[in-house]
């Protein structure tokens, strides 16, 4: 299966090999099957190895962690290094992982080990990350509070690094992290360092954020990606109290589809959807913050090799998670950040297939909405509502409908019986179901998890 970020047809092509890259990184690229640069890629990778501070505006989903990664690589198999040498801060443990398991593809020709630290796990991996930061993995990839962990006990030698990477530094400052990220840059060297700043949008506070730590930075924008045209996008206009039912009644007809992704935008919401859903006979599991870190993986994996047909999630897994073969996205709520959406929805339609899109707007989330067709240039198609939940619409008032709408019988009764048991058949995919581990992140590692640093008995690098 392909996943290749989309060229600009305008932009001039450029092959991997005329970048001036190690032989171990182009024997890689090439196992993986990349062989032109992304826009990002080509315009990070030549400043980067030059040694030069980069400020980049790049999504998820245009080839920017190998924009980052690539050249710190080949410095590290150049001038191979036994002390921590590079940082790479994930706003999530679950990109930490992505990040982690992309790292191990690029790398595998290469002497390069890193380590995966990220909170949610027993002590014992505590121990192991404390053993790499002491003996020195030359990579590491942290969130930001779990390294601050580590770094406050005062064991980890920190002397060595020259490279930063803040990805998804929007995200960062958002979820809280920004007192984390100075005092992790604090703790740097700063004259040798280099930094490479990647953000999916520019607000002023990042960009006075970036101002303050980056030395004369090279400055890339990649244009802020539309949903790919063939996400089939729409829309229900809908009472809160209905959208349960909702969501039964679309899956009635959904059977077949192998990965349905439900965003919801509270944990509340993703627990009593699952159960009803559950109780509905679905094979549906919610990943949210809630769950243990091992929990979160095994259930991610489980619908990665398509033993789970549904999960419904919070914004969690809205950015960056590679999960390829995703059928239809539904946004249960409209989502805050207009970006988001494009998040959510990039979900589906990764590769050359198609996907579908469909967000629930109840009255409060009309203005929100609007935003979102704003920036993605597009009115998107509203679909009336299915006769039994005709009288849901969000004009009638939610509140006055709350008390005996909610589970009302018209509601219940539209999904009962029919939408139970995703047990039948369902579409073969040799290349998705447990499929073969690759650098795209899309491979069932389960809880494999990135806390060792490796380098024997690692996977080739391969996409699928
Ligand atoms: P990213 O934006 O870094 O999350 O990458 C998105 C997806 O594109 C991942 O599955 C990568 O493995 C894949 N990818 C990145 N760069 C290339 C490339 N130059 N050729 C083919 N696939 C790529």
């Amino acid at each position: 299966m392909n996943n290749i970020p989309d060229q600009t047809p305008e932009e001039e092509v450029v092959y991997f090999d005329e970048l001036n890259l190690v032989d171990e990184l182009l024997d890689a690229l090439d196992d993986m099957g990349f062989e032109k640069c992304t826009p990002i890629q080509a315009k990070a990778i030549p400043p980067s190895l030059e040694g030069r501070d980069v400020l980049a505006v790049a999504q998820t989903g245009t080839g920017k962690t190998a924009a980052f990664l690539l050249p710190i690589l080949d410095k590290l198999t150049r001038e191979p290094v036994s002390k921590v040498n590079t940082i790479i801060l994930e706003p999530t443990r679950e990109l930490a992982m992505q990040v982690d398991r992309q790292l191990e593809g690029f790398s595998f020709y290469t002497p390069a080990s890193s380590i995966a630290i990220y909170g949610g796990r027993d002590g014992h991996s505590m121990e192991r990350e404390k053993n790499a930061l002491k003996t020195g993995a030359p990579l590491v990839v942290a969130t930001p509070g779990r390294l601050i962990a580590h770094l406050d006990l005062g064991y980890a030698d920190l002397s060595g690094v020259r490279h930063l990477v803040l990805d998804e530094a929007d995200r960062m400052l958002d979820m809280g992290f920004v007192n984390d990220m100075i005092k992790i840059i604090d703790m740097l060297p700063k004259e040798k360092l280099q930094i490479l700043f990647y953000s999916a949008t520019m607000p002023g506070k990042i960009r006075k954020f970036s101002r303050e730590i980056l030395k004369n930075p090279v400055e890339i924008s990649i244009a802020i990606s539309k949903p790919a045209e063939k996400i089939d996008q729409k829309a229900f206009d809908v009472a809160d109290w209905a959208k349960i039912s909702l969501i039964e009644h679309i899956l009635k007809d959904k059977k077949d589809l192998e990965r349905i992704l439900i965003f919801c935008g509270r944990k509340k919401t993703v627990r009593d959807l699952t159960r009803r859903l559950q109780r509905k006979g679905h094979k549906a599991e919610s990943v949210s913050s809630d769950l243990e870190q091992q929990e979160r993986e095994d259930r991610l994996g489980d619908f990665r090799s398509g033993k789970i047909p549904i999960v419904i999630a919070t914004d969690v897994l809205s950015r960056g998670i590679h999960i390829d073969g995703i059928d239809l996205v539904i946004n249960f709520d409209v989502p805050g950040d207009a970006e988001d959406y494009v998040h959510r929805i990039g979900r589906t339609a990764r590769a050359s297939a198609e996907g579908e899109a469909i967000t629930l707007i109840s009255k409060e989330d009309r203005q929100r909405f609007k935003r979102i067709e704003e920036l993605v240039e597009k009115e998107v198609r509203r679909v009336p509502l299915p006769d039994e939940l005709a009288d849901a619409e969000p004009t009638q008032g939610r509140d006055d409908r709350e008390k005996g709408g909610r589970g009302s019988k018209k509601g219940g009764g539209g999904g009962r019986g029919r939408g139970r048991g995703r047990s039948g058949p369902r579409k073969s995919s040799g290349d998705r179901a447990g499929g073969s581990p690759d650098a795209s992140g899309s491979s069932n590692t389960g809880g494999g998890g990135g806390d060792r640093p490796k380098k024997f008995g690692r996977r080739r690098p391969k996409r699928d």
